[in-house]
């Protein structure tokens, strides 16, 4: 990490204000309204729009450095695999989300640990890049006002988590460099166990039963400063551990039902209960709904279109020349996915027992979410729909898509004010 890095990553949020108004464009409003989604009335459609929305696991900034990929341009699944730009985030009436600063677990070393912080450094500088760029759309977000401010501004906010804390190695005073950096929300582990925490899928079992020693030093540093606690990917005692331990109440952000589908990844009612009890919320996932085995001749043609390229180092064309390639496996072996209804009966099953003030919504989008009938973003407006005819009113499905989760980064941020010195 250079000097001249770390400048532009904490230095940078006056310039991105000092820019921001003086490029702003008013938001042109779209020429046709695009066709209601299956199952989605106009109402339902009117009901979603008026609702701010925020969805807690946007996995997207791992496109940012594509070449030739803009957050403004309308892509497609089937084209480049992506689930998250502008045009879809307008269609879908998505207002905004959290941005992932996602590092994949490796080595324990101090040499892994350095690795692990320059990546997470500069997917930071990624996210404020693309802010950067286009700053008459985006704009980043720091505290739950936040939010509102920018949704009212016409533009799309952007507020940033970690997931897997990895990167800090031993180090935590690197969470403030992130605090610095706009994240406020950062979860310990990932699909590996690591330094802070026991995963809920790592092969090898638990090291930690919980949090290691320094893993509870990480939380009540997430406290200190106002970093809402994630608890999706950790093992169940560390879930259980956090709603004990925290001082506000944390997040599951994206994370389903066991009873629904019996994975680790998943959690069970009484976790569910717990962390609906404790005042939290669990961000209902798209992935790990049901099981998706591969077919031995799938796995077969998969194999022999040969290992997936780097999508950084690829054109637009040679990215689509890919999924061609993947699209042709899919008609021949066409792949076992979960579909909406699934999803649904994951989010209304936590609903049931948290009631609406313990759900929102995280569906892993561009990190492998998306169902049959919940494909992108684009999407959206059909959980509107179905929560509508459900019977949750309008403030529950408003507390479900924004008004909790919002209420968490208020409360982490109120208790890291009140111990402030
Ligand atoms: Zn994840």
């Amino acid at each position: 990490m250079s000097p001249r890095l770390l400048t532009a990553l904490l230095g940078s949020a006056l310039l991105l204000t000092a820019v921001g108004p003086a490029t702003a464009a008013p938001k042109a409003p779209p020429t046709k309204a695009p066709a209601l989604k299956p199952g989605v009335s106009r109402a339902d459609m009117a009901l979603h729009q008026s609702i701010l929305t925020l969805d807690t696991h946007l996995d997207t900034p791992e496109h940012f450095a594509r070449p030739g990929w803009s957050m403004l341009d309308r892509h497609a699944v089937s084209s480049d695999f992506t689930q998250v730009d502008l045009p879809r985030m307008t269609e879908g009436g998505l207002d905004g989300g959290f941005y992932v600063i996602y590092t994949g677990q490796g080595e324990l070393t101090a040499e892994g640990y350095r690795f692990a912080r320059d990546f997470a450094l500069r997917r930071a500088v990624e996210i404020r890049e693309m802010v950067a760029a286009h700053s008459d759309r985006f704009e980043l977000a720091y505290t739950a006002d936040d939010a509102v401010r920018i949704n009212k501004a016409g533009k799309s906010f952007v507020y940033q988590s970690i997931e897997n804390s990895w990167p800090m190695g031993e180090d935590l005073t690197l969470m403030q460099t992130f605090y610095q950096a706009g994240v406020r929300m950062a979860g310990p582990v990932h699909f590996r166990n690591n330094q802070f925490a026991d995963s809920s899928t790592d092969p090898r079992g638990k090291i930690w039963n919980g949090y290691s020693p320094l893993g509870l030093r990480w939380l009540a540093e997430a406290n200190r400063l106002g970093i809402l606690v994630d608890v999706s990917h950790a093992s169940d005692e560390v879930v259980s551990q956090s709603i004990a331990l925290s001082k506000s109440p944390v997040v599951a952000s994206h994370s389903g039902a066991r009873a629904i589908y019996d994975h680790p990844r998943n959690l069970n009612d009484a976790l569910i209960r717990k962390i609906g009890e404790s005042g939290g919320a669990i961000c209902i996932n798209s992935v790990y709904l049901a099981a998706t085995p591969t077919s031995p001749e799938r796995k077969a043609a998969l194999e022999a279109l040969g290992k997936q390229p780097d999508f950084d180092t690829l054109s637009p064309a040679e990215v689509k020349a890919w999924a061609d390639k993947i699209a042709a496996v899919d008609k021949l072996h066409p792949p076992v996915r979960a579909n909406f209804e699934i999803f649904m009966a994951s989010m209304l099953h936590v609903l049931k027992i948290t009631g609406p003030k313990g759900v929102c919504v995280g569906a892993d989008w561009d990190g492998g979410g998306g169902v049959e009938g919940l494909e992108d973003v684009a999407d959206l407006p059909k959980i509107t729909a179905r929560l509508n005819a459900e019977g949750y009113t309008d403030a529950d499905i408003a507390a479900i898509w924004s008004g909790n989760v919002l209420r968490l980064i208020g409360q982490a941020q109120a208790y890291a004010k009140s111990v402030a010195k």
